[in-house]
């Protein structure tokens, strides 16, 4: 089979591997599409501190189970499946309080082990979720960046009074848009420093007074100018750069909540008073937490819609052309998909 490997930071090739055999317990699924998300290209610079090298890559992807392996139903060959890529031990704390996405022996295929940039990946069959024929192969590639968006929203929460800030709109900030727009139905301003992804973020329900180019608008200033006199009630920063909570946390209004996502090692600057005098809740968020049954019956239901955010197809041959596009073309990409053919 051929599949994408980073061999070491910076070196990324399209390689004849061996096509794997499922274990007990796994399915061999054919990939159709995969998502490149912005954790891959941390992997091929080399910024990603829990990934061991060579890897196959590749955690957001979809296709058709093509064989099992033993105790695997067999009627479950030709299931068209979304693959969670978290697999978790069940046994350490977090598994049994149900928090397996924070397993202390955390495993994310495409990180920790092979992932789904390859015409053939492993997977436990309990992680294989099967994707309704009527939804749109493409859109079912990106179950896992909403399930990311289903997971903080579920760790915040989301009130009918909620006025809510996401900061940034790349994939997470819109996913996170769609799900507060459409699955809840609050008012929802999200930042950028692009028109171009403020654009996106019109196609995935904001309203026009709702986009914020804060390289033209001071947040603040904004902010105000629309109304929001006590500050967000909700904020999401989809960012990760450490200024963006120390922002948060002076723009939140009380009683508010932070859902966090960045996987930043600076460290940001917060007085404790800040949080405490309007008692603020800080939600961190990782990866998704059995979320792709969620987030299959949003699809079902047409609540989201992962066309929105795709912008390309790319055969997966000429993944690095695609790297390159998804890491220098901000303007253009939001989300780029490889085609694994049919
Ligand atoms: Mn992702």
């Amino acid at each position: 089979m051929l599949s994408v490997v980073v061999d070491r930071p910076n070196s990324l090739a399209v390689r004849e591997m061996p096509t794997p055999t499922p274990a007990a317990g796994e399915v061999r699924v054919r990939v159709r599409y995969a998502g490149i998300c912005g954790s891959d290209l941390h992997i091929y610079r080399g910024h990603n501190p829990f990934v061991s090298y060579p890897r196959i890559i590749g955690h957001e992807f979809v296709g058709r189970i093509e064989s099992v392996g033993e105790r695997v139903d067999a009627a479950r060959v030709g299931e068209l499946v979304a693959v969670d890529p978290v697999i978790s031990c069940g046994r350490c704390h977090a598994c049994q309080i149900g928090r397996q996405n924070v397993c202390r022996n955390l495993v994310v295929l495409g990180v920790h082990r092979d992932g789904g940039f390859s015409e053939y990946v492993c997977a436990p069959a309990r992680n294989a979720y099967r994707i309704p024929e009527r939804i749109a192969q493409s859109c079912a590639a990106i179950v896992e960046p909403f399930a990311v968006a289903a997971n903080v929203t579920a760790r915040t929460g989301v009130l009918d009074s909620d006025v809510a800030l996401i900061y940034g709109a790349g994939t997470v900030g819109l996913t996170i848009l769609q799900v507060l727009k459409r699955v809840y139905g609050v008012r929802a301003f999200i930042t950028d420093q692009l028109d171009e992804r403020l654009e996106l973020a019109r196609r995935c329900g904001a309203q026009a007074d709702e986009t914020i180019n804060t390289r033209n608008e001071p947040l603040a200033d904004a902010l105000r100018a629309r109304g929001v006199e006590d500050g967000p009630t909700l904020i999401f920063d989809a960012v990760g750069h450490p200024s963006i909570l120390e922002e948060a946390v002076r723009l939140a209004a009380p009683a508010g909540r932070i859902g966090l996502l960045g996987f930043s090692s600076t460290p940001s600057a917060i007085a404790q008073q800040e949080l405490t005098k309007k008692e603020l809740t800080l939600c961190a968020s990782r990866l998704n937490c059995a979320m792709f049954p969620t987030v299959i019956d949003w699809l079902e239901r047409g609540l989201v819609t992962p066309e929105s955010i795709i912008t390309h197809k790319v055969d997966f041959r000429e993944v690095s052309s695609a790297f390159e596009l998804a890491e220098h073309n901000p303007r253009e990409t939001c989300k780029v998909l490889l085609d694994f053919g049919a």
